[in-house]
């Protein structure tokens, strides 16, 4: 499916003027490099004459890039794809970033968009140190980001350290990050004692008597304990 225009145009809206905009966005104009713009010939090739200014208002094409930061770029990329309404085009956009920039996209207010980079990073079977990173350095700080990257490192088995960095997470009025929190550090940290007198830390001074965690605590604490004393 085509995008529409007003998507592609919204790509453009950085540039020097609506009207240069305008003509990226219908391949009047095209960018071939990160500095480089150009007026295309259409005799079926692709040969192109190279623009230094913008015929429109003047300014100079190279200048104009210079002042173009990533972030900028970035950030037009996550509007773009707020209003994309097609998986594949979201996933041909998403496709194309470094794992790096993925996690930014994690913060979207789009679920679809975060359900679709999350599958990117299982698809590249991306490190277990490198998801958790994400979450404590702060690059991912959305509800629903978290949540994602928890159910994605829960299938897998985590050194120790990781425990108190998922552990954090516990301490949440939202239940559905307490949920995932909870999964993993049952799932990930198989007979581990820490895990233990951690859980019953958090049931005791954090849960709510009888609250969803405190259940799952008391579940889990009555479980290991019975496998313990009756093997
Ligand atoms: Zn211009």
């Amino acid at each position: 499916m085509m995008l529409d225009n007003k998507i592609k145009i919204k790509m453009y809206t950085k540039q020097c003027c609506e009207t240069m905009s305008y003509h990226l966005a219908e391949g009047l104009i095209k960018k071939y490099t990160s500095i480089c713009y150009g007026i295309p010939i259409m005799d079926g090739g692709d040969s192109y004459i190279q623009i230094f200014f913008c015929p429109w208002c003047g300014k100079e094409v190279e200048k104009l890039n210079k002042c173009q930061k990533k972030s900028v770029i970035l950030k037009s990329n996550i509007e773009f794809l707020d209003m994309a309404t097609d998986d594949l085009n979201i996933k041909q956009v998403l496709k194309n970033r470094q794992t790096k920039f993925l996690f930014a996209f994690l913060n979207n207010t789009n679920k679809r968009i975060i359900n679709i980079a999350c599958g990117i990073l299982l698809e590249r079977n991306v490190s277990s140190e490198c998801l958790i990173n994400a979450i404590a350095q702060k690059k991912v700080t959305s509800i629903y980001g978290k949540t994602s990257l928890l159910n994605l490192l829960s299938m897998r088995l985590l050194p120790v350290e990781y425990l108190p960095i998922i552990a954090k997470m516990l301490y949440t009025s939202n239940k559905n990050l307490m949920r995932s929190a909870f999964t993993c550090v049952t799932n990930c940290f198989k007979d581990n004692k820490e895990v233990e007198q951690m859980l019953k830390a958090w049931r005791d001074d954090y849960c709510p008597h009888n609250s969803t965690g405190y259940q799952l605590a008391n579940n889990y604490l009555a479980s290991s304990y019975g496998a313990k004393t009756h093997p």
